[in-house]
């Protein structure tokens, strides 16, 4: 053995603290996003921006959190005064006025969250909209949250290495980084990631809000906020963050086509070097049966008899008819991205064929209306639950046999990977993330984890119904269809991963 004298000693000890010390700085990214669970949610953005940052402190990021602090969430998480105050200037009429935001804190699994305060634009009982409609005054209420995102930065709150931008609500990030604030000196080197969630919601308000953002008309052009004679605030976003990413690589794709564009595949395609598709995962703490509190019995691919108890449960509480009918759920925001229109049209036929729905949904009236009309005639045979409830949603994944989800469209989908784990075979349509996570199912190999068609048409949507029933109804087949899907592992380690990449290609490291 080499014995070691106190000259080597000496040589090569700070040598090797001193490389750790630089590998192991973290870097310092702040998730700017309108939802992140567990303080509040709309959809999978909310799981998406509450657990990724769990994953990323594992892999030796510090991440924090910033949001607006609206109703209820200073109570119920105790939150803490950081003592920084921040002014945005806002346009009221012809003067300008500077609006108050004070920042709170708390930690949960081990990130920290901000949340910026201020009543007259986050004291309200929805986020962004009611069943009615998008609220009025949503532009100055997200150019409130970037430009206080600013100044919080400013006043030394946080010093981010990566901004983190998500959606629309985060768009103006980018853009204030690049122009206002590009020579603030704790701002000035700042990268940006922007991760859009879902290309259909932009952002979009009156020209004269580009006076509202603090910028002048010179902005107000087609390659920079113009978007046919209003500000776009995703395309801002766009225009400006250094990268860009999706949350799959097929939807990272199609949006750079005019089918699935959203009118923004000019600027993507302009962009396409910068854009990355990655695929979203899923919070396995919260969603896996072995350990769910909300499900009447737990179970696991090796012993599914908790999953008959869940059904059987699920079919009481829900006032369906008794029996081994195979039970179809859905949950979803009732979007008409969702297709529930093609749902609500087959109805008759899914019930006649011999299965049970569930629908839990929120969202525009319109659907409310509708399944709130089919409730009486489809009584014992379809439940219909127009609420948000998240107990309910485990018991539905826990019980259902079947998911199914005939979106238009689909980023990512995060229900048809929670589906999976808990053995509710996915029937999807074949787009966006539906079409690169799910497998079509093959009998004769006994491979694949579902269904899937391509046209969003009632008749595609039926076949692949009727395929699940065939071996619904053989079920040693559905057994090793179920444990298929049960074993896949859709857990944010790997995303975590393609994440830490591109931070580190943002940082030129
Ligand atoms: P999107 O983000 O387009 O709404 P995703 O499938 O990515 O769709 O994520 C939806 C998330 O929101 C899932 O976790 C789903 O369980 C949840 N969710 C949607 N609607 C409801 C509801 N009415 N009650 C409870 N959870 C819901």
């Amino acid at each position: 053995m080499r014995k070691k004298t106190s000259e080597t000693i000496g040589k090569t000890k700070p040598a090797v603290s001193k490389s750790r010390a630089r590998k192991t700085k973290p870097i310092k990214v702040l998730f700017a996003t309108g939802e992140a669970l567990p303080y509040v949610k709309t959809g999978g953005l909310a799981d998406v921006a509450g657990a990724l940052p769990v994953e990323l402190a594992r892999l030796g990021v510090e991440p924090v959190i910033f949001l607006p602090e609206y109703r209820g969430i200073r109570e119920k998480f105790n939150l803490e005064p950081t003592g920084i105050k921040v002014w945005v200037p806002i346009l009221e009429y012809e003067n300008t006025v500077l609006k108050e935001g004070e920042v709170f804190t708390t930690e949960r699994n081990g990130v920290r969250a901000f949340f910026l305060k201020n009543d007259e634009f986050y004291d309200r009982e929805y986020l962004y909209s009611t069943p009615q409609g998008d609220y009025k005054d949503n532009a100055v209420r997200f150019i409130f949250y970037a430009r206080g995102l600013m100044e919080f930065i400013k006043a030394g709150g946080f010093s981010p290495d990566v901004i983190h931008c998500h959606d629309w609500q985060a768009g103006l990030a980018p853009v204030y980084i690049k122009t206002l604030y590009k020579d603030e000196p704790g701002i000035k080197g700042i990268k940006t990631l922007l991760t859009i969630h879902n290309l259909a919601y932009q952002g979009i308000f009156w020209a004269f809000d580009i006076k509202q953002i603090g910028l002048d008309w010179s902005y107000f052009t087609p390659d920079l906020l113009e978007f046919y004679g209003q500000v776009n605030f995703l395309k801002g976003g766009l225009v400006y963050a250094d990268l860009i990413n999706t949350v799959s690589k097929k939807y990272a794709e199609e949006i750079q086509t005019p089918e699935f564009g959203c009118k923004l595949e000019g600027v993507l395609t302009a962009r396409r070097q910068d854009l990355f598709g990655i695929v979203n995962g899923i919070d396995y703490s919260v969603w896996n049966p072995e350990t769910d509190e909300h499900i009447p019995a737990k179970f696991s691919a090796k012993d599914l008899s908790g999953k008959k108890v869940c059904k059987a449960e699920l079919k009481k509480e829900l006032g369906l008819e008794h029996g081994d009918a195979p039970l179809i759920g859905i949950i979803s925001r009732l979007a008409d991205q969702k297709g529930l229109d093609i749902v609500a049209e087959s109805l008759d036929e899914i019930l006649g064929m011999g299965y049970q729905v569930v629908i839990l949904g929120t969202g525009q009236d319109k659907y409310h209306n509708l399944f709130k009309s089919l409730a009486e005639p489809c009584k014992g045979k379809a439940s219909f639950r127009i609420e948000f409830n998240d107990p309910l949603a485990h018991r539905i994944e826990a019980g259902a046999d079947l998911f199914l989800m005939p979106s238009r469209y689909e980023p990512c989908g995060l229900n048809q990977l929670i589906s999976l784990k808990y053995g509710t075979v996915p029937v999807v349509r074949a787009t966006g993330g539906l079409d690169d996570t799910i497998e079509n199912f093959d009998p004769a190999t006994g491979k694949g984890t579902g269904f899937k068609f391509v046209d969003a048409t009632k008749e595609a949507m039926m076949t692949a119904l009727k395929s699940a029933l065939e071996i619904y109804r053989q079920p040693k087949l559905w057994e090793k269809l179920v444990k298929n899907g049960m074993k896949k592992d859709f857990s944010w380690k790997s995303s975590a991963k393609e994440y830490v990449k591109l931070y580190k290609k943002l940082l030129g490291k």
